[in-house]
């Protein structure tokens, strides 16, 4: 969207980079941070745009544009997802891609940030054209990635098998190497507990939360925007928990039970369907109307810009627990705030697919694999401390949660650059 466009309901949205760059230049601010240290940070390093010339099943050929954008390395090698999307976009890419810097460095792990982006409508394209597609892609930006250099990972509508071709495609034209990408299959150097990784860490992050605000799991009732990889696996470990998970959506509808949803039966409901419209033990609602259900957590975990103005006026929730990248648009959290809703910030929250990742790197490069129990343990403690430290960041700078992550993240790239030297 270009700057001052607004869109059909006449307000105004910002894309990924927009938002990066607004939370970015007010914990800046706060921060003090000299203008030459700021130009440093916030510009990416290397932004990579590729076409990629498919043959489909039918024998045609189709061209693809893809991205992939590094912005930062000064704490350890890019790393960062692939998405595959119809409409992202090179800023939408570049936002996500400097998310992955902040979110790496306030999670303590020795790595920067990037993003890809492939332009395509992967959910109507079969196994053997993504195989295709996904080789091209790696073939494109081979001598950009590598364990030390960058490291993808899955995002939105790529998977595990996207990553076991890119570690196959990659190793015929530069020898074997697992640690080339992160979310592989287990049989192939993947991490246990990496598939469910991000909603792990969502429902500790939500449990944290619950626990210093004075409420029981059992009594707590979630309502989840996107049935995904993000949204399932944090609908599983919440219920786990014992907390009511009354509603989920996915592009197609909502489906609500106010005495919570069997989350395992809904997942294979979807995996026979195609999408949650229609489960027999919910109501089935309009895929929009799940921000008005009434709830404590209400978890984006779909797509940037969710929530966006005119969302407040239903939110029903007392806290927003980012399990998306960017899916509350920034113009609107000062009237969030006055209404009492908090907002737990992607950078944290989403943070766990990111720690698991780095602890799938770790093995590759030992060649030694851990027990998922061992996998599990460590994300808990490396999400409770990064929690603890952004609640003490936001009480002494009298800041909210999001503006306190950004700070402790850019302190730390800040810190590491300028050690390194800018020569
Ligand atoms: P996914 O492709 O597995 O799932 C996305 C889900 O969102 C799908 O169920 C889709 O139907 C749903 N969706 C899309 N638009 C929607 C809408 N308007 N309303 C309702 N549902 C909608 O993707 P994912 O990996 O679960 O990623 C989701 C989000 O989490 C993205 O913002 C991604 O960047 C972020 N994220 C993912 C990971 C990871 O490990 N996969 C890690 C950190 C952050």
């Amino acid at each position: 969207m270009d700057k001052d466009e607004r869109n059909d309901k006449g307000y105004r949205l910002l894309d990924c980079y927009e938002a990066s760059k607004h939370h970015f230049e007010r914990a800046a601010n706060k921060l003090k941070l000299k203008r030459e240290i700021r130009d440093w940070l916030r510009t990416p390093f290397r932004e990579i745009s590729v076409h990629l010339t498919v043959v489909m099943d039918d024998g045609s050929l189709q061209i693809f544009q893809g991205f992939r954008i590094q912005h930062n390395n000064a704490r350890g090698p890019h790393k960062g997802g692939l998405r595959y999307h119809p409409e992202v976009t090179m800023d939408d890419v570049r936002g996500l891609a400097s998310w992955m810097t902040w979110k790496t460095a306030l999670l303590g792990l020795p790595l920067g940030g990037a993003k890809g982006g492939v332009v395509c409508d992967a959910k109507k394209m079969s196994s053997g054209e993504l195989e295709r597609l996904t080789r091209k892609y790696t073939q494109a930006i081979s001598v950009d990635i590598g364990p030390n250099q960058d490291i993808p990972a899955p995002d939105v509508n790529t998977d595990a098998n996207v990553m076991a071709w890119m570690m196959d495609e990659y190793s015929k034209l530069r020898g074997y190497e697992p640690a080339v990408v992160t979310g592989k299959p287990v049989d192939l150097g993947g991490s246990p507990g990496r598939e469910d990784a991000t909603g792990r860490g969502t429902a500790f992050i939500v449990e944290q939360w619950a626990m210093e605000n004075g409420l029981k799991m059992p009594e707590t009732t979630a309502v989840i925007q996107g049935f995904g990889n993000v949204g399932y696996n944090t609908a599983y470990h919440l219920s786990q928990m014992g907390c009511r998970v009354v509603a989920v959506s996915d592009t197609r509808a909502g489906v609500v039970n106010e005495k919570g949803l069997d989350i395992e039966k809904l997942f294979k409901y979807k995996q026979d369907t195609g999408s949650v419209s229609g489960f027999h033990d919910a109501k089935t609602i309009d895929s929009g109307d799940i921000f008005g259900q009434q709830c404590d957590f209400l978890i984006p975990a779909a797509l940037e810009n969710a929530i966006r103005k005119d969302s407040i006026v239903n939110i029903k929730a007392r806290a927003i627990f980012e399990a998306a990248n960017g899916p509350t648009c920034p113009l609107i959290e000062p009237e969030l705030a006055k209404k009492g809703v908090t907002i737990i910030p992607d950078i944290l929250v989403n943070s766990g697919g990111v720690v698991v990742s780095y602890f799938e790197w770790v093995q590759n490069l030992q060649q030694f694999s851990w027990s998922e129990e061992q996998v599990d343990s460590e994300l808990k403690k490396k999400m409770q401390r990064a929690y603890r430290s952004v609640v003490e960041k936001s009480k002494t700078e009298n800041v909210s949660l999001r503006i306190a992550a950004y700070m402790l993240a850019i302190e730390k790239v800040a810190s590491a650059a300028q050690t390194r030297g800018a020569y």
